[in-house]
């Protein structure tokens, strides 16, 4: 096949978010474990597949049956036999948008991506010195290394019964070049034919609309953060109407990104949040925590943009938009 011209090339399903120059992070010093201060607590979420597929990888193979033969493909994770999403994966996708949207440090770049000097990663915090170390927010708040982070999520399981199915990709070759904080974007997964071909691959997928059930664990946050956190997982405040929030954007989570495999939405359903610094603390541990409403606590915290880099924030959530009729690119690019 001959190879196609610049001009031919379908659209690519990423976007970047520039730095536009801007100084480096504000930082600050990081919050120690030994006692309780601002927010701790839990949010309980369901995950819902809003891309055709969703697919979260094991390293693992097995053998499906194709056309009367086996055929090879990678499977979808699993802990004892159940579908898992790794909370881990989950924590790296939102940590991402938490570092666009509040001008951190970029941490993930890949070797050949180099990011300018003004964003250089915060780096590690050595045993000891925990107390004298600045990190920007992103790094304050899920760790880097040496330092834990005050963010966590448990593993998703699925909700109900969930079957996954097998389709066929082209394999994968993701930009190399550094031109800011790279996305993908949601749109139209295109399938292939099912036949067998050389650079292409099986995956084991779950459908759109399949859900899971995961919790966010936090830990002496301030409002600020809770701000930048809920932010990262979709949401918004409405923009007209007071006391209204919004999916803003979906998250995308897993593997074959470029495939636009992997767009979801979080859905709040429940919070838990603990007093600090009160004598009463183990009595409301016992009582199973302070309850306050879901959505009047998500817009106290939504209120705060003391950390929010407005001038990004509007930025991604204009180029994160799903545009579910416009086709994601079938082939290599
Ligand atoms: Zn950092």
């Amino acid at each position: 096949m001959p190879r196609r011209g610049p001009q031919q090339t379908e659209p690519k399903p990423f976007f970047w978010i520039s730095l536009q120059d801007k100084p480096g992070p504000e930082k600050g010093r990081l919050i120690l474990h030994d006692r309780f201060v601002g927010w701790s607590g839990r949010m309980e979420l369901e995950i819902e597949v809003l891309s055709d597929y969703l697919y979260v990888g094991s390293g693992n193979f097995d053998l499906f049956p194709l056309q009367g033969r086996e055929q090879a493909r990678y499977t979808f994770a699993r802990r004892n036999g159940q579908l898992v999403i790794p909370g881990t994966g989950i924590k790296g996708a939102v940590r991402s948008i938490v570092e666009a949207i509040s001008n951190s440090c970029v941490l993930q770049s890949g070797r050949r991506e180099r990011a300018p000097r003004s964003h250089k990663s915060c780096g590690g915090v050595a045993r000891g010195q925990e107390r004298q170390t600045d990190l920007c927010p992103a790094c304050r708040l899920f760790g880097t290394t040496g330092y834990r982070g005050r963010v966590h999520f448990s593993d998703a399981v699925p909700i109900g019964d969930v079957q996954t199915t097998t389709i066929k990709i082209a394999d994968l070759w993701p930009p190399k070049q550094f031109k800011g904080r790279k996305f993908y974007q949601t749109k139209a997964f295109q399938p292939q034919d099912m036949r067998p071909q050389k650079n292409y691959r099986f995956l084991e997928v779950v459908a759109k609309g399949t859900r899971f059930r995961i919790t966010l664990f936090f830990e002496n946050t301030t409002t600020a953060e809770m701000g930048l956190l809920v932010r990262a997982l979709g949401l918004a405040l409405h923009p007209e109407k007071e006391g209204s929030i919004v999916y803003a954007f979906p998250i995308k989570i897993g593997g074959a990104k470029p495939r636009c495999l992997g767009s979801v939405r979080l859905h709040p359903k429940r919070i838990q949040t603990l007093p600090a610094s009160n004598e009463d603390l183990f009595q409301t541990l016992l009582a199973g925590g302070e309850r306050q409403g879901t959505k009047a606590q998500l817009l106290a915290w939504l209120a705060d943009t003391t950390l929010l880099d407005q001038q990004a924030w509007s930025e991604f959530r204009e180029k994160a938009k799903p545009q579910v009729d416009a086709p994601c690119p079938k082939e290599v690019y």
